[in-house]
């Protein structure tokens, strides 16, 4: 962006200091990665006063900062804009800077696969189109008007990532970036804690419809029920499907998985044979709404086969991992809930690129009350796979543990409490170029450094 800090204090009809001939091209609100000509915006933590920061901000290149009215000593000789709410204020740029944007914005939520699904989506749109995406997992209150503010003005595509954890959110966040396209990967069970049911996420993923362009579309999860009858609900919605199903309107029919990733066929809206670098049925459901939005923004289908194959997705998102010695870890060390990790689960256990499989699980956090029952009935699925030995960690896993012995599974089980030292140990000695080994429990629980370990060895 290139703006006048007057423009800026006009579109927050706040007054100021200093403003004249200042330019404004980005914004910032940590004054540890301020890039030249930002508007460094100052926040309240319990921990820190971003107030404090503003001269350092302005000393390390921004252009001008904001203050809120009521902190007291705003310092003297600084571009300021005075606000009575900063996170109010961001909200608020980022809102007018949308509509002076023409690219067109894309809006993705779920229970799992945002992050992959906008990698996979703008991997698709790149080779064709100026396309901007949320950087990382930037897709909250905060991190989504940022990605908003960061945009360049010639830009023709935003992928934009929007989380929530109640109701209200995705309402917000939707409205404020009025998708031309909006999607949702999946419904789950993370948030249950909050929402009390799969119904209640359903409803709450749902308000991303509320900001949707009139003339939009929206693109859902065929395969799931709940939003079936909210899409029902809603006969003005353009809706398009995609799953498993024949009732979808993009339907997947087989997929197999080699060593380029996953290859898989479709048909309906699109028909044809494409390829993702990367594993799981869930992955290639991802892949399916963004063959569905390259398919409206006019792409044919030999030139989303060519972006596809080339996608990048962000790691630990079923990412092979291949070891000096041939082993391949699936790394999906990301995040775990019970739907993901069934998804990966289902993968390992149709997987047949290599013989002998290995998982490795740490616990699921912020399941709430159920929390238990979620991790027992892991059980039954992991009895049904072939694998050379469970590698359990975290206090919760004790509880698949348990259930795993209770009902006379006499596969090698490994469980710690708060070490990783047995599970690598185990690793060390037992893999090989047969092996694979599926990495997978929640962020918390880092599991991904039990496979550095190993490959550090
Ligand atoms: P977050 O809420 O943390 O931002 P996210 O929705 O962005 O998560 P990803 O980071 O893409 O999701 O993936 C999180 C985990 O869910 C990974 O383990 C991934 O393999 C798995 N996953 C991805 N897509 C799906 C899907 N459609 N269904 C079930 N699991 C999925
Ligand atoms: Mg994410």
């Amino acid at each position: 962006m290139k703006r006048k800090l007057t423009e800026l204090a006009m579109w927050l009809q706040a007054d100021g200091q200093h403003m004249d001939h200042v330019i404004v091209t980005g914004a910032s609100i940590d004054s540890r990665t301020i890039a030249k000509g930002d508007l460094f915006i100052p926040f309240r933590g319990e921990q820190v006063n971003g107030h404090k920061y503003v001269e350092q901000a302005v000393r390390q290149g921004a252009a001008a900062s904001l203050w809120m009215k009521d902190e007291p000593g705003a310092p003297e000789g600084i571009p300021l804009i005075f606000v009575e709410d900063s996170e109010h204020a961001l909200q608020q740029l980022a809102r007018v800077y949308r509509e002076e944007l023409s690219c067109k914005f894309i809006g993705i939520t779920g229970s799992n696969g945002k992050t992959s699904t906008k990698d996979l989506i703008a991997g698709v749109l790149t080779p064709y189109f100026n396309v901007q995406k949320t950087e990382g997992n930037f897709n909250n209150e905060l991190g989504m008007p940022l990605t908003i503010l960061s945009l360049k003005e010639d830009c023709e595509i935003a992928v934009l990532e929007m989380g929530m954890s109640g109701y209200g959110e995705i309402s917000f966040l939707s409205e404020l970036a009025k998708p031309d396209f909006a999607v949702i990967t999946n419904i789950g069970e993370a948030h249950m804690q909050d929402l009390g049911s799969r119904e209640g996420i359903a409803k709450a993923k749902f308000e991303i419809i509320d900001g949707l362009q009139p003339t939009g579309k929206f693109f859902f999860d065929g395969d799931e029920p709940l939003l079936r009858s909210l899409v029902k609900e809603h006969p003005e919605l353009h809706a398009v499907s995609f799953g498993y199903g024949d009732k979808n309107d993009l339907s997947l029919l087989s997929t197999v998985s080699g060593d380029e990733g996953s290859e898989f066929h479709v048909s309906g809206i699109v028909n044809g044979e494409f390829t993702i670098p990367v594993y799981g049925a869930h992955q290639v459901k991802n892949a399916l709404a963004a063959i569905l939005i390259a398919h409206e923004l006019g792409l044919d289908e030999t030139r989303i086969v060519e972006a596809l194959k080339q996608s990048e997705l962000t790691d630990m998102r079923m990412q092979p991992v291949v070891a000096a010695n041939g082993a391949l870890f699936i790394n999906d060390a990301y995040n775990a809930a019970p739907t993901s990790m069934h998804a990966a689960l289902s993968f390992l256990k149709e997987s047949a690129l290599r013989k002998e499989k290995w998982v490795v699980l740490g616990d699921m956090l912020e399941l709430g009350d159920h929390e238990r029952n979620y991790h027992e009935s892991i059980a039954a699925q992991l009895s049904t796979i072939q694998v050379e030995g469970i590698l359990l960690y975290g206090p919760r896993m004790k509880w698949l543990r348990d259930e795993l012995v209770k009902s006379g599974n006499d596969t090698k089980i490994v469980w710690s409490e708060d070490t990783y030292v047995p599970l690598i140990d185990t690793l060390k000695t037992s893999i090989g170029k047969d092996s694979i080994i599926l990495l997978k429990g929640s962020r918390g629980m880092a599991l991904e450094n039990v496979m550095h370990a190993v490959l550090d060895a």
